[in-house]
């Protein structure tokens, strides 16, 4: 018998949960190690399921291959919090909205001109009604916290183990990695997984391997839950938003979050009176709270993922939401299989040079 290889893995918001899953589901033996449970950008995103404008080809299909990556979990994973409602979206000018339409049309994506009475049948609390949006019904959303627990609570109850504790640095044997130093001591491994979004620089960095890595802020507001007032996501120009499970309404001034500016509240208050303008009876609506997030987001805007050295792998993304089950199953499968899946080509660290 073949003993199982011990996987640690660093972070516990949704791409770690994910690659912690994948792996244990696929026998190995899995140490997840987070400082906090569920992620630190993970509760503060937007968490749109989507594939859609401005990303090369190859991008968008490796952006709609995790989309249907989604489905096949939630076959597996009983109670993921996920909503497939679709978007309505005329959040570019006309021109850039008909050149997006026909060109991701051109790739396969299911887009559907629709007009002014279609919307508000769609969406019959919205009070501004363009003329004409883009409806995208295999776009959806999850609830990112829940879904990455879910997937831990899965992973522990296959063997895998968490450990709440900081990493402060990666264990060097020879020319591999073979374990992390932590708040709780040291945890020896066969390979290492950086999934730790923001905190992924710092322990790359320590053993001189540069991650380039920017981390724009996005402000979220969230109401209070109220009753149903959207049915999908809505992509106006200044405003996104859509209705979480628990009914609380979601927005910012686009799906990244709003720029948070020096008065953090003023401008999440200016945000929510939008929220409130936009739709009928808005005004009934209250604000609960706001969240900042860091979006851990690659120089060029693709993720990173793929072995960086001997035993360390690292999966570094933005829309680390709707890449999360696809950057498991391949992550889980070139870390345990040591093949390259030429998929994940363009993704590599390697590419900065
Ligand atoms: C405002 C906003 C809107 C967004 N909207 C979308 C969207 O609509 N669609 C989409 O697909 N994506 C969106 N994103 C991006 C997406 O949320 C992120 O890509 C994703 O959440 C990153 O997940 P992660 O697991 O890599 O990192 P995180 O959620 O940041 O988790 C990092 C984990 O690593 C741990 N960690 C870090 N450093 C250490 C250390 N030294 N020791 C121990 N543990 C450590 C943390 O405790 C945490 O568990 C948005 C992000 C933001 C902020």
């Amino acid at each position: 018998m073949t003993t199982k290889q011990h996987v640690v893995v660093v972070g516990s918001g949704i791409v770690g949960a994910s690659i912690a899953w994948h792996l244990a589901r696929q026998g190995a033996s899995v140490t997840v190690v987070a400082e906090n449970s569920g992620g630190v950008a993970t509760p503060c995103s937007f968490a749109w399921i989507n594939a859609s404008w401005g990303n090369p080809k190859f991008y968008f299909h490796f952006r709609r291959r995790s989309m249907g990556e989604w489905r096949r979990l939630a076959g597996e994973l009983p109670g993921l919090p996920l909503s497939w409602n679709g978007s309505i979206g005329w959040d570019l000018p006309p021109d850039r909205l008909e050149a997006f339409a026909a060109e991701h049309g051109s790739w396969g994506y299911g887009i559907e001109r629709i007009g002014r009475e279609q919307i508000s049948v769609r969406e019959p609390y919205l009070k501004i009604v363009p003329e004409l949006a883009l409806s995208v019904a295999e776009e959806g959303a999850v609830e990112p916290v829940a879904a990455a627990r879910l997937m831990l609570a899965d992973a522990e109850a296959r063997g895998a183990k968490s450990v709440t504790a900081a990493v402060s640095g990666l264990i060097r044997s020879g020319d591999r990695i073979s374990g992390v130093v932590t708040s709780a001591g040291m945890i020896e491994a066969d390979h290492v997984v950086l999934a730790c979004g923001a905190g992924s620089p710092p322990l790359a960095a320590s053993i001189g391997i540069v991650l380039p890595i920017e981390t724009p802020p996005g402000l979220i507001v969230h109401s209070r839950p109220c009753e149903k007032r959207l049915n999908g996501l809505v992509m106006s120009p200044e405003l996104h938003m859509r209705q979480t499970a628990e009914g609380r309404i979601v927005a910012g001034g686009d799906f990244g979050g709003a720029e948070p500016g020096a008065d953090q509240q003023a401008t999440a208050s200016a945000l929510f009176a939008k929220l409130r303008e936009s739709l009928t009876d808005g005004q009934s609506l209250a604000m609960d709270f706001f969240t900042v997030g860091y979006r851990p987001t690659p120089k060029d805007g693709l993720p990173i993922i793929g072995n960086a050295c001997d035993g360390l792998y690292i999966a570094v993304m933005h829309s680390g939401i709707t890449l999360a089950p696809l950057a498991g199953l391949l992550a889980s499968s070139e870390i345990l299989g040591g093949n390259e899946d030429a998929v994940l080509a363009p993704y590599r660290l390697s590419r900065f040079g």
